[in-house]
């Protein structure tokens, strides 16, 4: 069968840029092996879409930019799934602590600090000052779901990729663009340039009749009672085996730390989700095209004494990438996802923040993966 675009991966990342594609009129076939959203980063996450905090990093800008854009791309089509609870970042120390204000400059606009008396209030045990974003909420993961709705998907285990006179193909399925949105696995193509690297995190759903309305995150994340359920879960081992540790030991960790935040003395586990999220070499997202590492190579074998080509990198043809989104797969998936429907379709350029381009003639030079 025919189609415009192939998207392999039916996360976040997967499901928005099928979503844009779709929209610009292109017939769009999405394939994953396990289903829409159903194990990877996407299932596990507590997809809490939240600005991020800091002193006015690119990424910070870029994050809040996109956390803008999702916020009002979830409420404006898919409100069903995105729960504006407001979200309290707590500091995660004393020394945390003393950063706060200088944070403040660069701050999300929409924000209000809580004191003490306030957070008490809200059943959040924390003697520091925190930020309150009222703007940001909870997505739940099946938005995938629904942003796929329209478009054709098949549960397919994709092993290897053919390209072949302007054609990819994948069995019987065909397209001129193919887009990679396979999250921390990448076994097809060489992208080492990109750094892609698989970060392992739990989340445990515990019902609990706790009368939290706001979510907050510290070390982890502990989401409002969304109808007796409150979500505890976090991100932070990096690795490469999605279930070595499915023994729930981290869970107990997990909930140890939320205990410190909330009172869990009536908390019920009823689900446990673990998975991979993956991250960049310079934690940005990848978007864009995927450059031909071999021909790059086998053209000017000095890229790795550090030449700078004056012409522009050799690209797959009609290959592209929607990945590394890190933590923030769900703040950062409708953005990126548009970015580069609009690259594929429109030709408007990438933001050269997310470009992977970004990362390769660093690679060259710095990457013991290519001997000099
Ligand atoms: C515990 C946890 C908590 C998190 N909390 C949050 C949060 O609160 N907020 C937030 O925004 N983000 C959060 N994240 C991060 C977020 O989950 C990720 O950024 C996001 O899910 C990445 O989406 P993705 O589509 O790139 O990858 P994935 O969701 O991993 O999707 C990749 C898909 O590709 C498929 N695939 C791979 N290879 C093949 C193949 N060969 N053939 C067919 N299919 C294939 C996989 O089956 C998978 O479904 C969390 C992550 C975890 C693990």
């Amino acid at each position: 069968m025919h189609y415009d675009c192939i998207v392999i991966g039916a996360g976040i990342a997967g499901s928005s840029v099928a979503y844009f594609l779709k929209e610009k009129g292109l017939k769009v076939l999405v394939l994953d092996r396990a289903g829409i959203a159903h194990t990877g980063g996407s299932a596990a996450a507590g997809a809490f879409v939240s600005p991020k905090i800091g002193k006015g990093s690119p990424l910070q800008n870029l994050t809040n930019s996109a956390f803008a854009f999702s916020k009002d791309f979830y409420l404006t089509h898919f409100s069903k799934y995105f729960l504006q609870t407001g979200v309290v970042r707590i500091p995660k120390d004393e020394v945390d602590a003393t950063k706060f204000e200088g944070y403040e400059p660069y701050n999300y606009p929409n924000y209000q600090w809580k004191q003490a008396k306030e957070l008490e209030e809200a059943h959040i045990l924390e003697k520091h000052a925190s930020f309150y974003f009222e703007e940001a909420g909870v997505c739940s993961p099946s938005v995938c779901e629904s942003m796929l709705q329209d478009i054709d998907f098949v549960k397919y285990d994709v092993k290897g990729l053919c390209y072949d006179e302007g054609l990819w193909s994948i069995g019987s399925y065909q397209a001129p663009k193919l887009v990679l949105a396979t999250g921390y696995e990448n076994r097809f193509i060489d992208m080492r340039y990109m750094g892609i690297k698989g970060v392992w995190g739990t989340r445990g759903d515990y019902k609990s009749t706790l009368p939290l309305i706001v979510s907050m995150h510290k070390n982890v994340s502990v989401s409002a009672n969304l109808n007796g359920i409150i979500k505890v879960g976090a991100t932070h081992e990096m690795g490469t085996l999605p279930c070595i540790h499915c023994n729930e030991e981290p869970l107990k960790g997990l909930l140890a730390k939320a205990s410190t935040m909330v009172d869990t003395s009536d908390f019920k586990l009823t689900a446990t989700y673990c998975g991979m999220r993956s991250t960049s070499q310079d934690y940005a997202p990848l978007i864009g095209e995927v450059i031909d590492v071999k021909t790059m190579l086998e053209t000017h074998p000095t890229l790795p004494q550090g030449y700078k080509p004056k012409e522009p990198l050799a690209k797959m043809e009609g290959l592209y990438v929607c990945n590394g989104l890190g933590g923030r797969g769900f703040v950062f998936g409708p953005m990126m996802g548009k970015m580069l429907a609009e690259f594929i379709v429109d030709g408007k350029a990438v933001d050269p923040r997310v470009n992977p381009d970004r990362l390769f003639l660093k690679w060259c030079r710095k990457s013991p993966d290519l001997a000099r």
